[in-house]
């Protein structure tokens, strides 16, 4: 029988698995001095009675593989042509075959990772011959990478967002943040098409319109805030779009989750934090922190008659509260501070059920486990950083606001054409 080579990948995985020791001298082989040695002999797959009766001997079944890593040893070539001029006593072979076996899984994980490293570098090599004969440009590979990572990072946003002309709905990646921030928001609850924010210098108040997310953003960063209460209620779709924009830059398909995993989602309002129950004045925000540090949840005020839930569905949730009410929606569902834990991203809503009094914005709220409650989401800022400085004070104090980097423009969202003419003063759900 003509001597049987084997492929380099498992030449290699079994002299490293060896650690380069020849089996019979027990020293160090070069790869090029390398002889891939059968314990059980090679030539007696010839002879098929002779090979059947030794298996038995050795204590092998007869389907043992001659050729597998469990009979292949590593050799000096002339170790291995010594060795075929005597034979091996029984306890010389079962003694080779028992260390074969305590090498086996090493090499085979060794020629695995050779096989696929060979298999990377052949595929690399084909990628850059294509590249220099202009088979393929680099132009049509960075479409082919970002279509990828388009396709692998998509996150549907769950609420419907009003933008001018359009109603944005469906899968959106971070791809699409820098169009989100700058398409024109309608902020129509009240009937205004524009946002009005002011600013005092000087005792004058100067006034500044805006229709983007990114003219909101420069704006709020500058010191400038909404004033009447139409304008506070509508900066909320604003905080709402910044929020998303946030988020979906630094959204990552969760590793773990505790609310889609096991079904949950803000409907579950005995897992919320009481700190998210509306507050207007500091003395209500202390007043919350107050019930949340004594161990008070939601369900606890609700039989205390303080809290009344008045509509809830997967999505959404409806309570009063100490004559406010809270609106919550869902708006996304991602791995939002990168721990591999799904958030949520939820817009939130509060308003006095006796007054004019309106205000929103957003809140991400993940959980940590099965048996624990929501908690707010650590590590993800989103909202803008205001200047604190009065008129005429330096801007020492002032913090760069996230702003998203420039990529491509709204290439996996679903645009809803609307009419033009939108009935001006109509509600959003819930609002
Ligand atoms: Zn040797």
């Amino acid at each position: 029988m003509a001597r049987k080579t084997f492929p380099t990948s498992k030449r290699a995985a079994i002299w490293r698995a060896h650690k380069r020791l020849c089996i019979y001298c027990t020293e160090l082989v070069t790869f090029a001095d390398l002889d891939v040695d059968h314990i059980v002999p090679n030539h007696l797959k010839d002879k098929p009675e002779q090979l059947s009766k030794l298996l038995d001997e050795y204590g092998l079944s007869n389907d043992f593989d001659v050729d597998g890593l469990l009979n292949l040893v590593p050799s000096h070539r002339h170790c291995n042509l010594q060795k075929n001029k005597k034979i091996l006593s029984k306890s010389r072979v079962i003694h080779f075959l028992s260390i074969a076996e305590s090498k086996y899984n090493k090499a085979r994980e060794i020629e695995y990772k050779l096989k696929e490293q060979a298999k990377k570098d052949n595929f690399l090599i084909s990628v850059q011959i294509a590249l220099e004969v202009g088979l393929t440009s680099l132009n049509e590979l960075t479409q082919l990478v970002n279509r990828y990572e388009e396709c692998h990072n998509m996150f549907e946003v769950l609420t419907v967002l009003p933008f001018v002309n359009c109603e944005l709905k469906g899968f959106m990646s971070s791809l699409d943040v820098e169009s989100l921030y700058d398409l024109p928001i309608l902020p129509r609850t009240c009937g205004l098409d524009k946002l009005t924010l002011v600013k005092l210098i000087s005792h004058k108040e100067e006034k500044i319109e805006v229709v983007t997310c990114s003219e909101w953003v420069e704006a709020v960063s500058d010191g400038f805030y909404a004033l009447t209460t139409n304008d506070i209620k509508e900066e909320t779709l604003f905080k709402n779009v910044y929020s998303l924009v946030v988020a979906l830059s630094q959204a990552r398909t969760p590793k773990y989750s505790f609310i889609s995993d096991q079904k949950v989602s803000i409907a579950n309002f005995d897992l919320l934090p009481v700190t998210l129950l509306p507050a207007l004045s500091s003395d209500s925000i202390k007043e919350l922190q107050r019930l949340e540090s004594e161990g008070i949840h939601i369900p606890d005020l609700i039989a205390q008659g303080r809290v009344k839930v008045v509509s809830s569905s997967p999505l959404t949730l409806t309570l009063h509260y100490d004559g406010m009410g809270l609106y919550l929606n869902e708006i996304l569902r991602a791995d939002l501070n990168d721990d591999g834990i799904e958030d949520l991203l939820l817009g939130s809503y509060e308003w006095a059920l006796e007054g004019t009094f309106g205000a929103g914005g957003s809140v991400a709220l993940t959980r940590l486990g099965i048996d624990h409650p929501f908690t707010v989401t650590e590590h993800i800022e989103l909202n803008v950083r205001e200047t604190w400085c009065q008129a005429g004070q330096s801007d020492l104090r002032k913090q760069p606001s996230f702003r998203p980097r420039r990529r491509h423009s709204l290439p996996g969202l679903i645009l809803d054409e609307l009419a033009k003419n939108r009935h001006p003063g109509k509600g959003r759900g819930g609002y």
